[in-house]
């Protein structure tokens, strides 16, 4: 059964809101399939196993970003994309990897901003935005587990390489800011998104990519880029997650028609508002 559509989970459920088909079966965790949902409300979306969660989402629950909020008032809210559909309710502002430090400079300058869920990339942000940002402390767990060692030792083994880190991971900052025996070749080192990951793969001509995120993004950029050679930096970096949704659930599923990603009404009202917004800019 080849999938109608491949890509991160965004432009996942923008595919699936112009597709004409009225039923998505949507291959991916929870939260992806809520985005799905409220941008498509005239579409029934399916997941085909329920228990794909996220740790990186479940770090932010609605009810501690409230309180949150409550602790700063006046503080604006900036959400990476990352996050439940009733968490983006709460936000100002949704943001991508690609889009999170454009965002952060347009907020006015005497504004607090809260920066959720993910702290490495909101470290990561505020270095190339130049703010200081009041950071969620939560973190993808697969992500989290890259470390700056496994960056530099295979470094040091591919000369010839590039290195590709998704900005969730744990390393980012030691990686792009730390003091100068520590850095890395400037013209080999990309920080990216999973689709920035896909274009560099088809652009660049490097023999080898070493790739910091999810191990299963290996299978997309080798199937893009046949001719390279991609080389996980943790070759453990496996989500358990996003491995629940297997190829003997999809049947079923379509089959029995379940199960329904429902996100009520009011809350996807809201959430499409802000991640309409984000996609806007
Ligand atoms: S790798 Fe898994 S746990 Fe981490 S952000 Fe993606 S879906 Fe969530």
């Amino acid at each position: 059964m080849p999938a109608s559509s491949v890509s991160d989970s965004l432009q996942l459920s923008q595919q699936a809101g112009a597709t004409p088909k009225s039923l998505i079966l949507f291959c991916g965790v929870q939260f992806m399939a809520e985005t799905a949902a409220v941008l498509c409300p005239d579409k029934r979306v399916l997941i085909p196993d329920q228990e794909a969660g996220c740790s990186l989402a479940a770090t932010s629950p609605v009810d501690q970003m409230r309180a949150s909020k409550a602790e700063r008032p006046g503080a604006v809210v900036v959400a990476y994309v990352s996050t439940d559909a009733e968490v983006n309710t709460e936000a100002d502002y949704c943001c991508t990897s690609t889009s999170a430090a454009q965002i952060v400079q347009s907020i006015p300058e005497d504004r607090e901003i809260l920066f959720s869920p993910d702290m490495f990339l909101g470290l990561y942000i505020e270095r190339r935005a130049g703010r200081k940002l009041h950071l969620w402390l939560g973190e993808c767990h697969v992500h989290a587990g890259i470390r700056t060692e496994d960056v530099t030792s295979l470094m040091d083994a591919h000369s010839d390489a590039e290195l590709l880190l998704h900005p969730e991971c744990r390393c980012i900052s030691q990686c792009m800011f730390a003091p100068s025996e520590r850095q890395l070749p400037a013209d080999r080192t990309f920080v990216l998104s999973t689709g920035g990951m896909v274009r560099n793969a088809r652009e660049c001509t490097a023999p080898v990519d070493l790739v910091g995120t999810e191990v299963g993004m290996l299978h997309r950029l080798r199937t893009e880029a046949p001719g390279k050679s991609f080389v996980p930096l943790d070759a453990d970096a496996v989500c358990e997650y996003m491995k629940t949704i297997t190829l003997p659930k999809l049947y079923p599923s379509l089959r029995d028609d379940v199960e329904a990603v429902t996100v009520p009404e009011p809350v996807a009202d809201r959430a499409r508002l802000v991640i309409e917004r984000m996609v806007a800019n």
